[in-house]
Order: structure tokens, then sequence, then C-alpha cells
């Protein structure tokens, strides 16, 4: 059983996750045709360090920066490199905070210059998934609710669910229980209680829903190679209604 988290830890959990979705606008503004993926990272690293907060990916098993930057095929956990965004590319840009003993994890996929019709679909049905799957994030409900949501609002377009990955719990640590598959049976899974505090975050290909492990031992692409989005909040479950910690509402201003 998960144990709900207190009202001063949702504060702090709050705190974190405004902390990032104002990260996510500060890459946001820089992600053109032209820059690296490194300079965003730049970016990231240095807001999240202006505002007294440390870049929680950094070094987490590893992992060599602030942010994880997956470019197209590239589902997620990709690292920032030398690699020139261009128009038309998609870029999912993941982000962490440590601040006060907790975590902050949220991520946004940004069209550099313009995209086709179908990678505009994708970034639009990826982000209205995880909405669903945030309507089923309340007391009562199962985390099989949440990816059941997600996961037929998805395939109903004709894209497919990554399955190897999967939202969680967030507190103390980046990575706590319950597991938040994106797929899955209504009614199954672990319970959701008020006061909990959970990540959601669908990985959506616009092909066939195999990935692959890159010989880095990090990157997650897809099968086919066809482009990946992924969008990720944090939430409170409540009862009747998900209350939102982390928000895209700093992004949708800046673009
Ligand atoms: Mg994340
Ligand atoms: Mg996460």
């Amino acid at each position: 059983m998960v144990k709900p988290k207190t009202e001063e830890e949702i504060e702090l959990l709050r705190e974190n996750a405004i902390l990032v979705s104002k990260t996510l606008a500060e890459v946001g503004k820089v992600v053109a045709p032209g820059v690296t993926t490194k300079r965003l990272n730049e970016v990231a690293e240095t807001f999240i360090r202006d505002n007294g907060a440390i870049p929680n990916f950094l070094g987490y098993e590893g992992f060599p920066a602030a942010l994880c930057l997956s470019v197209n095929d590239v589902v997620v956990h990709g690292f920032p490199s030398d690699y020139v965004l261009k128009e038309g590319d998609i870029v999912s840009v993941d982000c962490g905070t440590l601040y006060k003993g907790y975590n902050g994890d949220s991520a946004y996929t940004f069209p550099v210059g313009e995209v086709d019709a179908e990678t505009r679909k994708l970034l639009d049905v990826t982000k209205a998934s995880l909405y669903k799957g945030i309507e089923k994030a309340v007391d009562g409900n199962r985390t099989g609710d949440i990816g059941h949501a997600v996961q037929t609002y998805a395939e109903s377009f004709g894209f497919s669910v990554v399955r190897e990955l999967e939202g969680h719990g967030l507190g103390k640590d980046m990575h706590e229980d319950p597991g938040v598959p994106n797929y899955g049976r209504a009614g199954h899974g672990a319970r959701l209680v008020d006061g909990m505090t959970i990540c959601i975050e669908p990985m959506i290909n616009a092909g066939t829903r195999g990935v692959y492990l890159a010989r880095n031992g990090w990157a997650v692409h897809t099968a086919d190679h066809k482009k990946s989005a992924h969008f990720e909040l944090t939430v409170v479950v409540r009862k009747g209604k998900a209350e939102q910690l982390s928000t895209y509402d700093f992004i949708e201003n800046v673009q």
C-alpha cells in the first residue's frame, strides 16, 4: 500500500513542479532549427541552479546530463549532444529537479520549426492522451484506469503505446511506487488514494510499439525508427478530480 503524501509534502512537490514547468518553458524558448541539444541542456541546468535547485537527472544511475533530450525516433533517455536540430524534427525534453529534499519530473515534446501534419497529430494526440489519463487519477480508481484511458485514446488514432516504460510515484525519490503504465485494463492495478503524487507520462509511437535500447545503455529508440512523442505531468490523486502540480501554462504562454 502506497502512503499518501501530507499536505506539507505536496507543497514541496508543488514548488518543484512549478520550477520544472518554468524550466521546460525556458528550454522551449530556444528550441529552433540550428540549435544543438547540448545548448538546451545548458539552458535548463543554468535555470535550475539559478533557482537554488539541483538537476536530479544528473548522475542518476550514471546519467550524464540535466535533461533527457530525445529527438525523433528516440522515445526517452537521449543524451544532449552536438546534434543540430533541424526543421521538422521533434525533441522530447524531460526535466527533473531536486529542491528542499523533494523531486520534480515533467516532460514536453517540442516541434522544431514547422513539422508535417502526421507529426503534429502525434504531438497533439500524445498530449491529449496524458490529459485523458489525468482525468482517471482520482481516489478509488486504479492505475489500470489511467493506462486504459491513455491507450484507448492513442490507439484510436492509429498510434501505439510504448509498454517497456511507465509513469511512477514521486516524492523524496524520483521513482516511487506505484508504477503507472500507459496501457492496461480498467479496474486493475494499484489502487489510487487521495494524496498520492504520481507522474503520468505517455510515450506514444507513430508506428509500431516496439523499442530497443541503444548501445550506450540509455537511449530508447523505436524499432521502426518512426517518431515518438513523450509528455509528462505530476498530479495529486484527489477525490473527484486530480490536482495538477506541474503545468504547460508557462510553455503555452511563450510559444
Ligand atoms: Mg520525466
Ligand atoms: Mg518520470
